[in-house]
């Protein structure tokens, strides 16, 4: 008979936070933490009593082990006990607190997770309680939703501040079931692995249905109704391509961007909405956002049958004043955090990167362009303004969408701990940022030149007049150095028609 060992705790703790990790309306790209605290044996053969956590900057969708990072919670827990904390502190206070060395560098909420009695905690950014955190009359409709059972905390920034407010209202109520973060999330909690698992998905099933309710009793159309509408697929295609190689340039003035395109229904429906022109000023829809999409998309002024040159016009216009917009919040944050008596004070170093292009660019009646250093960071943008964007429905249907004030937004997107999480990625090769055209790529010398560039960093269009082989190609591009970093396109180099489609699907 074999001997099969149950699972531990951080085994069971890698299971949940992945199946939480695979749907997105629970935890966005990169958002989200989980915790378990176990008894576990440590190099001395002492019993210790340990948090196991996140690490910074990984994904609930695919951690593994490696991915968390185990604390000596008896280390973690007089913390509790401080008033104040700075961030660096508490990053060098929990670094002299590992369990094992080498792991990541425990996740920035890690005290949050710390410091509450319960054995399992999940910490997410669900769509259908942040109808309720991102909404005027949110904190109403939630107490309607979860009864007594709820713990509210006003928006603040995470940090130990948060944790230390958390764990004392948690003393102060100790039979309340979820907390929800004003702005920002949710904290639901179990005794065992199964009972925190179905605690999270019970709290998120309850607030979905609660304001899918709500937003079927008002009745009001989605985004209060088409403000233009729609051309057909191959028509929106048609403009994305014929703007893509000019909005890539707007936005690449101070760094090469790659491009993303997409048109799904509710990119649709959201910016070709009357509400699209309120709504898009206003904010992110969760602190985590903030990176990666900036505190808003840029909506571009432009409607289809104004045609092309008045597109261009507008696209020009609408890059320009985003800048200068950007550049002012910016302006603005800075002087008032040199003041020492700034609530929000942060001070951004001196190597964050500011570009102030936008992140998110909505163009009515087309789709949705997202901007990153590599395909990879532009689908992060896109996946995170899926998010923005069910989020804004939902907490339209609870008094309206709110969200952080430009101060809260920037001392969150040039928070050093935020900024650390992108300074985990490798420096960028050569080729980075670019994108390369490669003619009869299918062949011999073709395929190792592809193959090379996709090496130093290039994002690759195998054009050949062998599709197949061009696609079988790209497919393997893909798979080594992650997904869109190739497409394939026929192209017959002899054939000016033929060459024409080609760039145009390239620019797609
Ligand atoms: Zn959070």
């Amino acid at each position: 008979m074999t001997n099969i060992s149950p699972p531990t705790t951080l085994m069971q703790l890698v299971a949940r936070s992945r199946k939480l990790g695979m749907d997105r309306s629970i935890c966005n790209w990169g958002g989200g933490n989980t915790s378990a605290k176990a008894d576990e044996v440590d190099f001395r053969d002492r019993p210790a009593r340990i948090l196991w956590v996140k690490g910074s900057g990984s994904d609930l969708a695919t951690v593994t082990q490696a991915s968390f990072t185990g604390l000596y919670l008896d280390d973690v827990l007089p913390l509790l006990e401080r008033e104040r904390m700075s961030d660096s502190e508490m990053v060098d206070y929990l670094a002299h607190c590992f369990y094992e060395p080498g792991r990541p560098r425990p996740s920035i909420e890690t005290l949050l997770h710390g410091f509450l009695p319960f054995a399992h905690v999940d910490h997410t950014h669900a769509d259908a309680t942040n109808y309720f955190a991102c909404a005027a009359d949110g904190e109403a409709l939630a107490w309607e939703c979860f009864g007594d059972h709820l713990i509210w905390i006003p928006y603040r920034r995470p940090g130990f501040g948060l944790a230390r407010e958390v764990a004392l209202a948690l003393r102060a109520k100790p039979d309340a079931k979820l907390v929800i973060l004003a702005k920002h999330g949710l904290i639901t909690w179990g005794e065992t692995d199964e009972a925190c698992y179905a605690s999270t998905l019970e709290t998120i099933t309850r607030a979905r249905n609660y304001v899918k309710a709500r937003i079927a009793h008002i009745g009001r159309a989605v985004f209060g109704g088409a403000r233009i509408t729609t051309p057909s697929a191959q028509e929106r295609r048609a403009v994305a391509a014929q703007v893509a190689p000019i909005l890539r340039g707007l936005v690449s003035d101070e760094k090469w961007q790659v491009l993303r395109f997409e048109d799904g229904e509710d990119i649709l429906t959201f910016s070709n909405s009357q509400d699209a022109l309120r709504l898009t000023k206003i904010g992110a829809a969760c602190p985590d956002h903030l990176v990666h999409t900036k505190p808003w998309p840029l909506l571009v002024d432009w409607e289809p049958d104004q045609g092309s040159e008045k597109f261009v016009a507008s696209l020009h216009a609408g890059v320009t004043a985003y800048v200068a917009k950007y550049r002012s919040y910016l302006e603005a944050n800075e002087r008032q955090n040199l003041d020492p008596g700034a609530a929000l004070s942060v001070q951004r170093a001196n190597d964050a990167p500011s570009d102030p292009h936008p992140r998110v660019i909505l163009i009515p009646g087309v789709g949705m362009f997202t901007t990153g250093k590599d395909a990879a960071m532009a689908d992060v943008s896109a996946q995170l303004y899926h998010r923005a964007i069910a989020v804004m429905r939902g907490a339209e249907a609870c008094g309206g969408f709110i969200s952080l004030n430009d101060a809260e937004s920037y001392a969150v997107e040039y928070w050093p701990l935020e900024q650390y999480k992108l300074k985990l990625a490798p420096p960028e090769r050569e080729f980075a940022r670019h994108v390369v055209l490669v003619t009869g790529a299918a062949g011999g010398i073709g395929s190792a030149i592809c193959l090379r560039m996709a090496q130093d960093g290039a994002h690759i269009i195998v054009t050949d007049i062998d599709l197949a082989g061009a696609e079988q190609l790209a497919a393997s591009l893909n798979q080594h150095y992650g997904v869109g970093r190739a497409v394939a396109v026929k192209m017959d180099v002899t054939n000016e028609q033929s060459v024409h489609e080609a760039f145009e699907q390239a620019g797609l």
